[in-house]
C-alpha cells in the first residue's frame, strides 16, 4: 500500500524542501506518508498507487464544484486553443470583474492577481497608503498568506505586539502588527484606543478557517465596523475562503456587514491561481495606475485563470446550488457528531455552510486558544483511520473540511460509516 507514493516522496524530499510545495502536504503534524494525487472527479481523488477518497480537502477551498467539472474542463480546453497569456488586457478579465462586483456589492472595483497572498499583500498595502498609518490588527489563528507582516499570531493575553512565527520575517515589519483573540472586540476596542490614529487597517476573516471553522461571535463584525469607522481605519474582510463558498455573495452577505476591502481568491479561479482585492473606488482609486500604490502582476489575470473562475461562478450562480452543498454539510456534520458521541469521544463540530471542523475538544471552539485545547494525537488516529477507509479529511486539526456540489448522499453516508470505526480507532 501506498508503495509509489512513499517511493515519490522520497523522491521529493531529495529535491523539493521537505518533499512539498506548501507545508502542511508533508502531513507532519498527523504522521503517515502523504499520499501523492493523480487525479479526480467529482467528490473523489485517486492516488498513484490507485486508491480512491472521497475528497473534503477541495484543494483546501477552491473546488467547490468537485474535481475537474465540466464546465471548468471546457472553459480551459477552449481557451487554451486560444492562448494561455498575453500580457495584456482580455474580454474575460471585464466579465470576471463585473461578475464579481454585482455578486459583492461592496467591490465596486477589483484587481486580479495570481494568490491570496498576493491579495492580503497588496490590500495591506493599499489601507497603509490610503490611511497614512501603518499598524495592523490582524486575529490569533487567523492565516492572511505568507505575507511577512501577517505571519504573527502574536502570544496570548491582551494585545501582544507582534513577533514573527517564522524567522527572516524582519521584526520590524511585524512590529506594526497587533494580533488579538478572535471574536474579542473589547480588546480591539482597547487596542484602538492606546493606538489613535495608528491603525491603518483590521484584517479579518469573517468566518475563520485556518484554525479550523470557527464562527464569528454575534455581533463581533458588526462591531469591527463600528469600530473601524470610528477610528478612521479600514476594515478588510479576507474571504479568500469565504467569498463564493458560504454564498454568492460571501460572508458578508450572510452575516450583512461591508467591509472596506475585501480579498478573494480560491474559488474565483476555479482550482487554477489566482487572487484578487477589490473594494470602494474612493480606494481603489489609489492603485496604480489610477493612482500611486504600485501593484502588478506578469500573469495577473491570466486567461486560463480567469476562465476557470467564470465558469465556476455560473455553475455556482444557479438557483439551489448553496442550499443543496448545505444540507449535505449539515448531514454530514450530524452525523459526525452523533458517531463520536457513540464512540464516547467529546468532539465540537463547528459547521457553517459547506464549512466544517471535528475539533476533539471538550468545551465550544470560538477562537484558536481554545482550538488549541484540542487532542491533536487523537485528530491523526482519527485522520489515519479515515483515510485508510477511503476518506480524504484535511491533514490537520487546525484546517477546514469543504463540502462540495459534487458530494452525494452515498458520500455522506459512507463518510459516517467510515467515521464510525475511525472515532472507535481514535478512541483507544
Ligand atoms: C488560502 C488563504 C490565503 C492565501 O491564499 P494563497 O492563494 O494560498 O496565497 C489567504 N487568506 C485566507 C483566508 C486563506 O484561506
Amino acid at each position: 500500500m501506498n508503495r509509489r507514493s512513499k517511493v515519490l516522496f522520497a523522491r521529493a524530499q531529495k529535491l523539493i524542501p521537505g518533499g512539498v510545495n506548501s507545508p502542511v502536504r508533508a502531513f507532519r503534524s498527523v504522521g503517515g506518508n502523504p499520499r501523492f494525487i493523480r487525479s479526480g472527479k467529482g467528490s473523489h481523488v485517486v492516488d498513484v498507487d490507485g486508491e480512491s477518497y472521497i475528497d473534503y480537502l477541495g484543494s483546501w477551498g477552491p473546488l467547490i464544484l468537485g474535481h475537474s467539472p465540466a464546465p471548468v474542463q471546457a472553459a480551459l480546453k477552449s481557451q487554451i486553443s486560444l492562448g494561455t497569456s498575453f500580457g495584456a488586457s482580455t474580454e474575460n478579465e471585464v466579465v470576471l470583474a463585473e461578475m464579481i462586483t454585482n455578486a459583492i456589492p461592496s467591490i465596486e472595483r477589483v484587481r486580479l492577481v495570481n494568490s491570496g497572498t498576493e491579495a492580503t499583500m497588496s490590500a495591506i498595502r493599499l489601507a497603509r497608503a490610503f490611511t497614512n498609518r501603518t499598524k495592523i490588527i490582524k486575529f490569533d489563528g487567523c492565516y492572511h498568506g505568507h505575507v511577512d507582516s501577517l505571519l504573527v499570531k502574536a502570544g496570548s493575553g491582551v494585545a501582544t505586539l507582534g513577533l514573527p512565527d517564522s524567522p527572516g520575517v524582519q521584526p520590524a515589519e511585524c512590529g506594526a502588527t497587533i494580533s488579538i483573540p478572535y471574536n474579542d472586540a473589547e480588546t480591539v476596542q482597547q487596542v484602538l484606543e492606546l493606538n489613535r490614529a495608528e491603525i491603518a487597517a483590521i484584517i479579518v476573516e469573517p468566518v475563520a478557517g485556518n484554525m479550523g471553522t470557527v464562527l464569528p461571535a454575534k455581533g463581533f463584525l458588526q462591531r469591527l465596523r463600528k469600530l473601524s469607522r470610528e477610528h478612521g481605519v479600514l476594515l478588510i474582510f479576507d474571504e479568500v475562503i469565504t467569498g463564493f463558498r458560504l454564498s454568492y455573495g460571501g460572508a458578508q452577505e450572510v452575516l450583512n456587514v461591508k467591509p472596506d476591502l475585501t480579498c478573494l481568491g480560491k474559488i474565483i479561479g476555479g482550482g487554477l491561481p489566482v487572487g484578487a482585492y477589490g473594494g470602494h473606488h474612493e480606494i481603489m482609486k489609489w492603485v496604480a495606475p489610477e493612482g500611486p500604490v504600485y501593484q502588478a502582476g506578469t500573469l495577473s489575470g491570466n486567461p486560463l485563470a480567469v476562465a476557470a473562475g467564470i465558469a465556476t461562478l455560473k455553475t455556482l450562480k444557479k438557483p439551489g446550488t448553496y442550499a443543496k452543498i448545505e444540507r449535505m454539510a449539515v448531514e454530514l456534520a450530524t452525523g459526525l457528531l452523533i458517531a463520536a458521541e457513540r464512540a464516547g469521544i467529546p468532539v465540537q463540530i463547528n459547521n457553517i455552510g459547506s464549512m466544517f471542523t471535528v475539533f476533539f475538544a471538550s468545551s465550544p471552539v470560538t477562537d484558536f486558544q481554545k482550538a488549541k485545547t484540542s487532542d491533536t494525537d487523537r485528530y491523526a488516529k482519527f485522520f489515519n483511520a479515515m483515510l485508510e477507509r477511503g476518506v480524504y479529511f484535511p491533514p490537520s486539526q487546525f484546517e477546514t473540511c469543504f463540502v462540495s456540489l459534487a458530494h452525494t448522499h452515498n458520500d455522506i453516508k459512507s463518510t459516517i460509516q467510515a467515521a464510525r470505526e475511525a472515532f472507535k480507532a481514535a478512541a483507544s
